[in-house]
């Protein structure tokens, strides 16, 4: 096996099955067009579709236990994933596992919960240009990007996005028709990270994009985990002898 992260990209799978539209721009479905530019970049050693319609709606012990990191696009079916299955990943991402949020996953029950607020945000659909302006270009996500890209035509979200602050904020869009909107934000949370990317929207082929793939590549490799194996908590002795009557 090669060596490098292994990734999951989870893809609600619904769209690119039922509508036209969506089918004549990814025949192969959204998550086979992300997986298949992330398995040609260096440093990945392996990359899963799984899917809600797949047997533990793609969300499997087995699964969630070999993925480093996770992306996730989901959009009419949230509610469909289980509470118990959403709450099984935002514990792996507690416990290290990176987990980069696409589009319209800002209303899944992974991220909601995971940002504890309630990620609402306007959004108007018609196919407007997107400019991405790169704010943080010391960032690893900005690596090989140029200080803004441009998407066509794009679906609008604008602020206010109802999001904690973020720890740290890589892109910022301006809209055609005046909006501006946090695409880019990250987040650690226990001993794991999140990005959300906001580019996606699945009537338009946002995904053939390289610019946002490689964003996406970079998002992974920014969340990988850390390989620390433990945190201890609670009552503790101390390292040192302490000296109680000084
Ligand atoms: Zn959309």
């Amino acid at each position: 096996m090669k060596d490098g992260l292994r990734v999951t990209v989870w893809n609600e799978g619904v769209h690119d099955k039922r509508d036209r539209k969506v089918m004549d721009i990814y025949p192969e479905g959204m998550g086979k067009a992300i997986a298949g530019y992330l398995a040609e970049q260096p440093g990945i050693a392996s990359v899963r579709v799984a899917e809600l319609g797949d047997k533990g709606q793609g969300l499997t012990d087995t699964i969630l236990a070999k993925t480093d990191v996770m992306t996730w696009w989901g959009h009419c079916a949230h509610d469909q994933v289980t509470d118990e299955n959403a709450a099984k990943v935002k514990q792996r991402v507690l416990e290290g596992m990176g987990l980069v949020v696409l589009h319209s996953g800002h209303f899944s029950k992974v991220f909601k919960s995971l940002m504890g607020t309630g990620c609402d945000l306007k959004w108007r659909e018609i196919g407007e240009k997107e400019r991405l302006w790169v704010v943080d270009p010391a960032h690893p996500i900005a690596e090989g990007l140029s200080e803004y890209f441009e998407l066509p035509h794009t679906e609008m979200y604008g602020e206010h996005f109802d999001i904690p602050q973020p720890d740290q904020l890589v892109f910022i869009s301006w809209f055609e028709g005046g909006e501006v909107f946090r695409s880019g934000c990250c987040w650690h949370r226990g001993l794991g990270k999140v990005f959300y990317f906001r580019p996606g929207h699945e009537t338009l082929p946002i995904y053939r994009n390289e610019t946002v793939l490689r964003v996406i590549y970079n998002g992974i490799r920014w969340a990988a985990p850390s390989g620390l194996k433990k945190l201890v908590r609670g009552n503790v002795q101390p390292l040192e002898n302490v000296n109680r009557n000084g």
